[in-house]
């Protein structure tokens, strides 16, 4: 099987061909499909597997209809290193089309995040704590959001991140489609998942 077989939208079937992506791996076989149609989706995958290019791709070919310039795509990952790494997947994957992504993290300058999140931006990837501030400061404007990820969701877990996680989903739609990826599956995400995802389909390698 090839990525033919998803009917991506020329742009993104060209932002694969730019990377240089063949072969779907197998968690992309499995959740890409789902996501397309719009499933909640719980995988369980390691990094490694291709699980970054499973929700980016689906996510782009999504938001290359409807309305520009207002957030309808958040990542929310553990780390700024994540980010940085889940960022560049948009921009290459994305390079054909005119979507725009910036992350979000603490430790760097949040007037050029303000400016940036100003200038408009459809797909949003970032850490909890600044997340929360931009909310707090009404910077960021979340309403439209339509898909919410939750990456590495155990390492959330790990580092505190969970109540924090609680909150930010609390100020989302409820109507938003949620895929929480995690390389294992303690209680606690378990439980987080029960809360957040609506009818998930589990996805694992
Ligand atoms: P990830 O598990 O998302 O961290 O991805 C691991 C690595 O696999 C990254 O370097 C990706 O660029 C690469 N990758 C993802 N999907 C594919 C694919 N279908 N074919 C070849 N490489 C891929």
């Amino acid at each position: 099987k090839n990525f033919q077989t998803f009917n991506f939208n020329s742009n993104i079937v060209a932002g694969i061909k730019s990377v240089g992506y063949v072969t779907p791996t197998p968690i992309q076989l499995q959740a890409i499909p789902l996501i397309l149609e719009g499933t909640d989706v719980m995988g369980l995958a390691q990094t490694g597997t291709g699980k970054t290019a499973a929700f980016v791709l689906p996510i782009l070919h999504r938001l290359m209809q409807g309305e520009r310039g207002k957030i309808r795509a958040l990542v929310i990952v553990p780390t700024r290193e994540l980010a940085e790494q889940v960022l560049q997947d948009f921009k290459t994957l994305g390079s054909k089309t005119s979507l725009r992504s910036i992350s979000i993290y603490g430790g760097v300058s949040i007037t050029q995040q303000i400016n940036r999140l100003r200038s408009g931006v459809e797909i949003v990837v970032a850490c909890p704590g600044r997340l929360l501030d931009h909310m707090k400061q009404r910077t960021i404007e979340l309403s439209r959001v339509e898909v919410l990820v939750l990456d590495e969701a155990d390492h959330m877990f790990d580092m505190g991140f969970l109540p924090d996680i609680r909150k930010i989903i609390k100020c989302l739609s409820h109507k938003r489609q949620t895929l929480l990826f995690s390389a294992t599956m303690p209680d606690e995400i378990r439980k987080l998942a029960q809360e957040a995802l609506t009818k998930p389909v589990t996805v694992q390698l």
